[in-house]
């Protein structure tokens, strides 16, 4: 006899079995994946599942099957062929989870799957309490169990041999899936049609497989694929979470070790190698593009002495403390690095020129200048910058390095707390020339200049009728640099004309302050040869007196004798014109150019300032004395007046005061200085008269009215 079945019933079966064997394979997968100790209990669980899995398959089979009569379960063997499902699907798991898959296990596998399956089915089916007893066509039972065996070893293969890695590739999985649940289905179904029922057959004892047993089954299908599902999520999600914590930590630790790699452990900066490599970088980034950068390396004073004496708990609090200000006074620079010991080095692309490089440093310095508590000590940081920039002071990170150092040790023989741009001293000269001339070009517009004023005092009355305006270039990284130094390159290129000019308008200025507040002081102003040579030279001095309406007599010029004396004839035009405006000529650094004093005849000149080489060794030299005994007579002969310059003793005044020199001017007197703090000074020894009142200052001179106590005085 055989019954027909419910087509859906079969369809739900097969379907049951290539789902369960789907999970069954990814579970496969999970375990081979798992970690040692876990993979016990996923194979575990995995094969009950499966083989719950497979033997509902079996009883959904056996419900599709329309029977005449109830049929009635054995316990005992039910539960055996349950167990059996089991240690297939774990034989299964094992296999499919291994690393390797040799055609002899591959054999032996499909095997034991096929077996396996074909033993659950047969056990079900001999639990079933029927008489008379099923009988079996051989042939058929053979096929079913070679189907089994067959699709087995198939799936087995699949999966296997196209899987890539250690896990299936999606479709093997899926055809391996195919194949095994054609395995199972087919060995029940094969199986099934291999039996034959006698009709009125009946069953006694056992368990009767009704509807209910429906419901349960399918519960344990759902609730056995559930378990699946619930396992390989876990387990993904255990794997994606240590996964991720894995990566985390890794990165972490990268992050940590390139850290320390490159940063100082005690104060967070940048180390050395760290420095270094920005440094090459920067380097070929402003190689690229033209850019400059600064270098500074910086240097605490001290720093030994704070550290033996207050410990180097306190030393390292106090590198912390520098490291803190560093960064916040310069948080524009590229890199910010300790050398180790109290050494800092700083890179920055923020600076254009040397002057805001020192700019950066003075901030840095006073910064770090500020008091600080050690050990209930207030304890002041001093500390010196040395600078090279590129690409002026090298074109490599070493010479860069280097050279930085070379300037941060000038900084310390200078006294420290100061810093010092890196300057070339070895064959250097023409590169620190030609940066010398580029500082100049910008030291007008960047309000660099000043003038400082040297009292030009009477000899006989001790007044000050006069002053000499004294240029003063503050370079920002040289600090005052000498117009000896950078008069020359003005003139050489054209740049004395405006800067000329800006000397006359502000000695103009001043002029006009001091003769409002009631000082009537004329200011000598210094014109380069280049200056007397200029076309609008007239035009220039009158528009400076016109806007200070400065009387003209307050107004001196000094030209230098070699100015003078070439093109004469152009100089006696000028000179006459200057005259007729009424200001005041003098002749600077006389006795220096020209033997040939005769010429002065022709010239309208008011002054002679006799040069500062010839005071200096009028005292021991008779021959120097001479010269300035002649140049003195020979200006009253002409009716000007004598100043003697670089004055710095009280010897060479009296001297010159015996020898009838009408003012001096010099260090015994006073230094320039800026106006202000000359106005004591002034006040305390202006002249009564008018300056340019000659008669006055010659009624004067006849009076003996000189300090007694500067000639008392005997300190040469
Ligand atoms: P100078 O016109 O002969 O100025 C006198 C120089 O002697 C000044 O030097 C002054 O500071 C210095 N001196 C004054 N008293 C003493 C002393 O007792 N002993 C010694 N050893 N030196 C003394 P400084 O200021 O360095 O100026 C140097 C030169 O630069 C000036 O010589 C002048 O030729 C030029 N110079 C200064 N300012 C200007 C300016 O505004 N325009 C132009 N064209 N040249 C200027
Ligand atoms: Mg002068
Ligand atoms: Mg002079």
């Amino acid at each position: 006899m055989h019954a027909p079945y419910n087509s859906w019933l079969v369809a739900l079966s097969i379907a049951v079995a290539v789902f369960v064997s789907y999970t069954a394979f990814r579970l496969a997968a999970r375990v081979a994946e798992a970690s040692r100790p876990m993979r016990r209990y996923w194979l575990i669980g995995g094969a009950s599942a499966m083989g719950i899995g497979i033997w509902s398959m079996h009883f959904i089979g056996m419900l599709s099957m329309s029977m005449p009569m109830v049929l009635r379960y054995d316990i005992p063997m039910t539960v055996a062929s349950l167990l059996i499902a089991i240690v297939t699907s774990w034989m299964a798991i094992r296999i499919a989870a291994a690393d390797r898959l040799g055609s002899r296990a591959l054999a032996l596998g499909g095997l034991v799957m096929g077996g396996g399956i074909a033993a659950m089915h047969y056990l079900g089916m001999a639990a079933i309490d029927i008489t008379p007893a099923i009988r079996y066509r051989p042939a058929l039972v053979a096929a079913s169990i070679v189907v089994g065996i067959g699709a087995s070893s198939g799936a087995l293969w699949l999966t296997f041999h196209l899987r890539g890695g250690r896990t299936a590739h999606p479709l093997a999985r899926l055809g391996g899936a195919l194949l095994m649940g054609l395995a199972i289905s087919g060995t029940h179904y094969i199986g099934m049609a291999a039996a034959t029922f006698a009709p009125h057959s009946r069953c006694y004892g056992g368990i009767a497989l009704d509807n209910a047993w429906l419901a349960v089954t399918i519960a344990l299908v759902s609730v056995s694929l559930l378990v699946f599902a619930l396992m390989t999520d876990m387990h993904s999600s255990e794997l994606a979470a240590r996964a991720q914590a894995h990566a985390a930590r890794l990165q972490q630790i990268n992050a940590q070790l390139r850290y320390q790699a490159t940063h100082d452990g005690l104060t967070g900066l940048l180390n050395r190698d760290a420095f270094l490599a920005r440094l090459a970088a920067a380097l070929h980034e402003a190689r690229a593009g033209a850019g400059r950068f600064a270098v500074l390396a910086l240097d605490l004073d001290r720093f030994k002495l704070i550290n033996d004496s207050l410990g180097h708990g306190a030393g390292d609090r106090l590198l912390c403390e520098v490291a803190r200000r560093l960064r916040a006074m310069s948080p524009d620079a590229d890199a910010i690095a300790r050398m180790g010991g109290d050494e800092f080095l700083v890179l920055t692309r923020s600076v254009e020129n040397a002057e805001e490089a020192g700019t950066l440093a003075t901030k840095i310095i006073q910064g770090l200048s500020k008091p600080l508590r050690l050990e209930s000590l207030e304890v002041l940081v001093a500390s010196s910058i040395g600078i090279s920039r590129y690409p002026n002071d090298g074109g490599t990170p070493e010479t860069l390095l280097a050279h930085a150092d070379e300037a941060l040790y000038g900084a310390k023989r200078r006294g420290g707390r100061t810093f010092q741009c890196f300057v070339p001293e070895m064959n250097g000269f023409a590169q620190e020339r030609l940066q010398l001339e580029s500082d100049l070009n910008h030291a007008l517009t960047r309000g660099q200049f000043e003038l400082h004023y040297q009292p030009r005092v009477e000899v006989v009355s001790a007044r000050v009728s006069s002053v000499e305006a004294l240029l003063r270039w503050r370079h920002p990284a040289r600090g005052y640099i000498s117009p000896r130094t950078f008069i020359p390159i003005a003139e050489e290129t054209g740049l004395i004309v405006p800067i000329g000019e800006w000397v006359l308008n502000e000695a103009c200025r001043q002029a006009r302050r001091w003769h409002s507040s009631g000082l009537a002081l004329r200011v000598a102003v210094n014109l380069s040869a280049l200056q007397f040579r200029q076309p609008g030279l007239l035009r220039t001095i009158a528009a400076a007196l016109a806007a200070e309406r400065l009387p003209p007599q307050l107004l001196e010029l000094e030209i230098t004798e070699s100015v003078v004396m070439t093109d004469a004839e152009t100089s006696v035009g000028i000179l006459e014109q200057l005259s007729h405006m009424g200001v005041v000529v003098s002749v600077d650094d006389f006795g220096t150019g020209y033997s040939n004093m005769s010429y002065l005849q022709r010239f309208p000149i008011d002054r002679l300032k006799i040069d500062a080489s010839f005071i200096g060794v009028m005292n021991d030299d008779p021959q120097s004395t001479l010269i300035v005994q002649a140049i003195i007579s020979l200006a009253h002969n002409l009716r000007m007046k004598v100043i003697a310059e670089g004055v710095e003793t009280t010897a060479q005044l009296r001297r010159l005061a015996s020898l009838g020199c009408d003012q001096y001017q010099g260090f015994l007197f006073g230094q320039p200085m800026p106006a202000d703090a000359l106005e004591p000074q002034l006040r305390a020894h202006a002249s009564l008269g008018d300056p340019s009142d000659t008669a006055a200052t010659r009624a004067r001179l006849s009076r003996p009215a000189w300090d007694p106590s500067l000639l008392a005085s005997n300190d040469d």
